[in-house]
């Protein structure tokens, strides 16, 4: 049998003919960084693609999240997910606020709206949700609670680049939305990211935040940081975003293959259609209980044995982290659902080039178990 490696993800990557012309371009202008002419023309094209009025470009994922959080001032306590990729809840200790964890929903991975009300306390001033692996959030009940108490919301939307609801981008909900560009995800300019907001004036101070707080050339109206994305990555970027959507479409196959091929197996359960969303497909989470037989640890030890990579995709959970574990909030008490998805999480690979063959040798390593 075929032994070559796949991995759990692998980058879109475009076509060197197309970038070395724009290369050319960059290597004439002589302009790298700072609002340049792909940087112009990156921000206004991926506002279109994802129909949303205001994107800012950020040069990774997190940094807007960090940006969010001090744009609106936010102060004291902010409740978020324990079930997602650490810089969710780094962004708010970079700020010296205090993340509160609540449980999450286990047939979504995505926070309990349920669970928010009990959580917070005179201090809370936002929540930060998780679109995770781009299942949109429950953003009706989520804003329903904001609005009694008077919080703002900030979404982490790294997972949910282009997913929509009943036709309307997730991007639009809460406050302010962030997205991560890096290279493992849907649509990728090596790293990089942008942040989301809906009215001009906020968008100018998140480009001042972004650019160390210049307002202009002599003002400086915050301690903002640098976090600007440059020539080179944003001529990237409007590559992958012409073919971004094929690349969906193809994991959209892929997705198809594992949900049919698995539906039937005992003890494998996946995510959920959810009626009217337009899916990503950025990821193949799988939860494994014990009816399938083996650990969720097994079988991802025995695709390794046949030289393919799933990842534990979220475990540990955040709030076990040394950071964060002392917390009362990270009391697995508190989370019991977050800590059994963990536990029986999965991704399986899925990536834009992913082969036939590819899907095939990981079906049969989860159906045989062998
Ligand atoms: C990838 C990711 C980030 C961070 O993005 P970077 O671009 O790597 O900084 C934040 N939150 C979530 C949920 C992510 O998956």
């Amino acid at each position: 049998m075929d032994n070559k490696l796949i991995t759990v993800t692998s980058p879109l990557l475009p076509s060197l003919d197309d970038f070395i012309p724009m290369l050319k371009d960059i290597w004439d202008r002589k302009w790298l960084t700072n609002n340049g002419h792909y940087h112009e023309e990156l921000e206004k094209a991926l506002a279109d693609y994802l129909g949303v009025k205001y994107l800012s470009l950020f040069t990774n994922g997190t940094l807007p999240l960090i940006t969010a959080l001090q744009a609106m001032r936010v102060t004291g306590e902010v409740i978020t997910t324990p079930y997602s990729f650490v810089a969710t809840t780094h962004s708010i200790w970079w700020n010296g606020l205090k993340p509160v964890f609540v449980d999450v929903d286990e047939a979504t991975g995505n926070i309990d709206p349920e669970k928010i009300e009990a959580a917070i306390t005179p201090h809370t001033t936002a929540i930060m949700p998780v679109h995770v692996y781009g299942t949109p959030c429950n953003m009706k009940r989520i804003q329903e609670i904001a609005d009694i108490y008077g919080l703002k919301i900030i979404y982490d939307a790294a997972h949910a680049f282009g997913v929509k609801v009943n036709g309307e981008s997730v991007l639009k909900a809460g406050d302010m939305s962030t997205l991560s560009f890096h290279a493992t995800k849907v649509y990728n300019t090596i790293e990089g990211g942008a942040l989301i907001c809906h009215d001009e004036a906020t968008k100018k101070r998140i480009d001042y935040l972004k650019n160390f707080g210049f307002a202009d050339e002599t003002t400086v109206v915050a301690p903002g940081i640098n976090s600007k994305m440059d020539e080179i990555r944003s001529a990237y970027g409007l590559l992958n975003l012409k073919q971004v959507d094929s690349a969906i479409e193809n994991r959209k196959v892929i997705a198809n293959k594992y949900r049919e091929a698995l539906k039937d197996v005992p003890g494998i359960r996946f995510l959920p259609d959810i009626e009217g969303v337009r899916h990503n497909y950025a990821y193949f989470p799988i939860f494994i209980s014990k009816e399938y037989g083996i650990s969720r640890d097994e079988l991802y030890a025995k695709l390794q044995q046949h030289n393919i990579y799933g990842r534990r995709y979220f475990y540990p959970l955040i709030s076990t982290f040394s950071a964060y574990k002392g917390l009362e909030s990270a009391n697995p008490a508190n989370l019991p659902v977050a800590h059994k998805l963990a536990d029986q999480v999965l991704c399986l690979p899925m990536f834009a080039t992913l082969e036939d063959e590819g899907v095939n040798r990981v079906l049969e390593v989860i159906t045989s178990k062998k």
